[in-house]
């Protein structure tokens, strides 16, 4: 990094900082994880220079054979990962890939239906703020209060009654595994086209720690940053009667030339994602959320459901009469790095919430199990209930810094980060 450093001196220490946090923190924020060397590698390449509208084989740009080959690996691995008939993996994000499927099914005013946000669904599933809950008629379904479980029987009454044109499956705080095969068949039911973003879930199902929504779902949609553990973007699944629209929506119609060194590490992820390792990472990322929902459970809080099938623990804080966004800016001190998350059915504001969300993906890839978990989640319940108290906080603090040391994080770039 020489020369950022001596160019950029201000952006340089952010970053160099920003390395230093990652490093001495816990990330339990369940959208996160920590990529490789080599993907980052990718990402970090002269393919950053490149114009590619288009797709590959059929650019509107000279000299983009070697980034053909970069995206054709790209498509290839992913088809091969979960299945599936056709991918694109230009989208810029996980929402721009959503856009894309619904655009190209849709006309304003269509009615979709998707979960809502208040129960753990994502924006771009039909939120009123959002372009899907403003272009369309949003229909939104949600959790059973008893079993704080989605409701199939609510979803089912909603299809029938409002006719949606598709129905989204798919969530950001949802623990739980979705019954995918329940959705297409109430799909089916109603004529709907079902559509699942699988944007949290896609690196479990790639190791084969979740079921995968692919053999049910018209399109199937991700990010490629969260447990699937790749650069920050998003790609589209579908069956190949759709392929050619799609497509087309992703480019011309909503984005211009593809992030040719993102793909490359998309293809990069994708890799590593069919390995042996990756399987047991998905396994050990469920496994250790198994546990730290137990532990937390243990220690007096309350598990969202009951527990998780996922990367994902949903905690209601209200036994210890703390809310989400003290827990986590008093968790943050302690170099556990939490978000505040609604619950469902929360009595609380948006920006305060009774919960916080928690996800293992990237503890996992440091190389955590299930003692840790125990550990860590001793130091949160410590930290939740002295929230006030500074002393505590430093002991949780020190003892994280400990476990963050026993897990090197890129120690191989310190020296350039950190010197
Ligand atoms: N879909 C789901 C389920 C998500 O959780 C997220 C991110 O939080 C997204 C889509 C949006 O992805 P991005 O932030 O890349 O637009």
């Amino acid at each position: 990094l020489e020369h950022l450093k001596s160019e950029d001196k201000e952006v340089f220490e952010a970053v160099s900082k920003e390395f230093k946090r990652q490093q001495e923190h816990l990330e339990m924020i369940a959208s996160e994880n920590y990529t490789s060397y080599a993907v980052m590698e990718a990402q970090g390449s002269v393919l950053t220079n490149k114009y590619a509208e288009g797709l590959p084989h059929k650019r509107y740009y000279g000299g983009c054979e070697y980034v053909d080959i970069v995206e054709d690996l790209a498509i290839e691995r992913v088809k091969k990962i979960f299945g599936a008939e056709h991918a694109n993996v230009q989208p810029h994000s996980g929402s721009q890939a959503n856009q894309a499927v619904y655009f190209s099914q849709l006309k304003a005013g269509d009615t979709i239906m998707g979960m809502s946000l208040a129960h753990g669904g994502h924006l771009t599933h039909g939120a009123k703020v959002n372009l899907s809950g403003i272009v369309f008629n949003s229909v939104q379904y949600g959790v059973n209060p008893e079993t704080e479980l989605i409701d199939y029987d609510e979803v089912y009454k909603l299809a029938k009654e409002h006719k949606p044109k598709m129905i989204v499956a798919g969530a950001s705080a949802y623990s739980r595994i979705i019954d995918w095969a329940k959705f297409k068949e109430i799909a089916d039911e109603v004529g709907a086209l079902f559509m699942v973003d699988m944007a949290h879930y896609a690196g479990i199902i790639a190791g084969g720690a979740y079921p995968s929504p692919v053999p049910y779902a018209d399109f199937v949609t991700s990010t490629t940053h969260k447990t699937l553990r790749g650069p920050r973007g998003g790609f589209i699944l579908s069956k190949a009667e759709y392929g050619k629209d799609i497509d087309k929506w992703v480019f011309p119609r909503l984005q211009g030339g593809p992030l040719m060194h993102v793909i490359a590490a998309k293809a990069v992820a994708f890799k590593q994602a069919l390995t042996d390792e990756f399987k047991k990472y998905a396994e050990q990322t469920v496994k250790n959320a198994k546990v730290l929902a137990e532990e937390l459970k243990a220690e007096g809080l309350r598990i969202v459901s009951g527990g998780t099938d996922s990367h994902i623990v949903l905690v209601d804080l209200r036994p210890l009469n703390v809310k989400g966004n003290q827990a986590e800016e008093a968790l943050g001190k302690a170099n556990i790095t939490v978000n505040k998350n609604a619950i469902p059915f929360d009595p609380e504001k948006p920006m305060v919430t009774s919960g916080i969300r928690l996800g293992t993906a990237a503890l996992t890839t440091r190389g955590m199990k299930e003692n840790d978990m125990r550990r860590i989640a001793k130091n949160i319940v410590k930290v939740l209930k002295n929230i006030d108290n500074e002393k505590v906080i430093n002991e949780v603090k020190e003892d994280v810094l400990s476990l963050c040391s026993t897990y090197p994080l890129y120690p191989e770039w310190t020296k350039y980060y950190l010197s």
